[in-house]
């Protein structure tokens, strides 16, 4: 299928190692995926090879999240987002778009930072890699009050916040011991992430701005499934263990968040997702180079679901959110 948008898509600062090491990934895996990160040419071959005519780029995890110190944080986002803009989208402009890094460990600058990034640059939006850091092993996630301007600016800007999977921080691990590779992409970053998305659904932040919306990568993180059991159990809970929210967690899903398919392989995942949140709701995306753009188009392409509803999700539903 030709046309594809693809949003989920990163890459990495030659001089800057973003990504961290993690032991337990294949070594040769490894050294192939660094070299994908930064090389733009064989993306865009890769994109003409299985019909992506647009993907959306993003630093990859934990981009700027991970940095302790503000000041540093805020500097790094602006050389990031400054190189995403100049160098990397002018290799092909028409193809080639982005997302925004923000630093919140100060949230006036990454407001500041994403008004910048989204009206000077051309960034489609922001992506946030989970939780930011406060110190080695303290964590600061979205939901926070402190955040207030930052998603004030985001509702102003009128574009979407894409929440990324990161590591867990060390002291959250205690559940992995013995199986380290669960921490990552594998299982833990899911977990993180939907307890994320559901920390922002119970915190108000969509009453207070029912027009901002999230984006979720990995069909949701699972949420489509797993969130209508999290209402149901809330019921019988008292007001003050479950935040402030107006609406049921469902409602906020299915009008505050879109979800896209990076990583996703599975038919019968698609289909309910597509039952829950309807078809405006669904985007794909393949989460490059983590994933194999050949493997996961060769499912989507050939995915039994009908033309119309293929058409919105490969690339109609990206152009009407963001403009294109
Ligand atoms: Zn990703």
């Amino acid at each position: 299928m030709q046309g594809k948008i693809a949003i989920e898509e990163h890459w990495e600062y030659p001089e800057v190692d973003t990504t961290g090491t993690w032991g337990f990934i294949d070594p040769d895996y490894f050294i192939d995926l660094k070299a994908r990160l930064v090389d733009v040419e064989r993306r865009l071959d890769e994109m003409d090879a299985v019909g992506i005519d647009i993907s959306v780029l993003s630093l990859t995890q934990p981009g700027v999240q991970h940095i302790e110190d503000a000041r540093q944080a805020t500097d790094l986002a602006r050389k990031m987002n400054d190189y995403a803009a100049n160098v990397l989208v002018r290799k092909s402009p028409s193809r080639l778009r982005t997302f925004a890094c923000v630093p919140l460990q100060d949230p006036e600058a990454a407001a500041a930072e994403a008004k910048r990034a989204c009206t000077e640059l051309g960034c489609l939006g922001v992506l946030v890699n989970g939780f930011t850091n406060l110190g080695p092993d303290e964590a600061r996630y979205l939901d926070h009050p402190v955040n207030a301007p930052f998603w004030q600016q985001i509702s102003e800007l009128g574009v979407p916040v894409y929440l990324h999977p990161r590591m867990p921080l060390k002291s959250q691990c205690r559940a992995y011991e013995g199986y380290p590779g669960l921490a990552g992409s594998a299982w833990g970053f899911g977990v993180e992430t939907a307890t994320h998305a559901v920390r922002l659904m119970l915190s108000g932040l969509f009453d207070r701005h029912p027009d901002i919306n999230v984006i979720l990568g990995h069909l949701g993180e699972g949420l489509a499934l797993s969130l209508p059991r999290v209402e149901h159990r809330l019921r019988h809970q008292r007001a003050e263990a479950h935040g402030p929210h107006r609406k049921a967690p469902m409602d906020y899903l299915r009008e505050n968040f879109y979800v896209t398919t990076s990583g996703t392989f599975r038919t019968q995942g698609l289909q309910h997702t597509l039952s829950e949140l309807g078809t405006d709701r669904v985007l794909f995306s393949v989460d490059y180079p983590y994933e194999s753009m050949r493997e996961i188009s060769e499912w989507f392409d050939n995915c039994p679901i009908s033309p119309a509803d293929k058409r919105k999700l490969a690339s109609g539903n990206a152009r009407r959110i963001f403009n294109l």
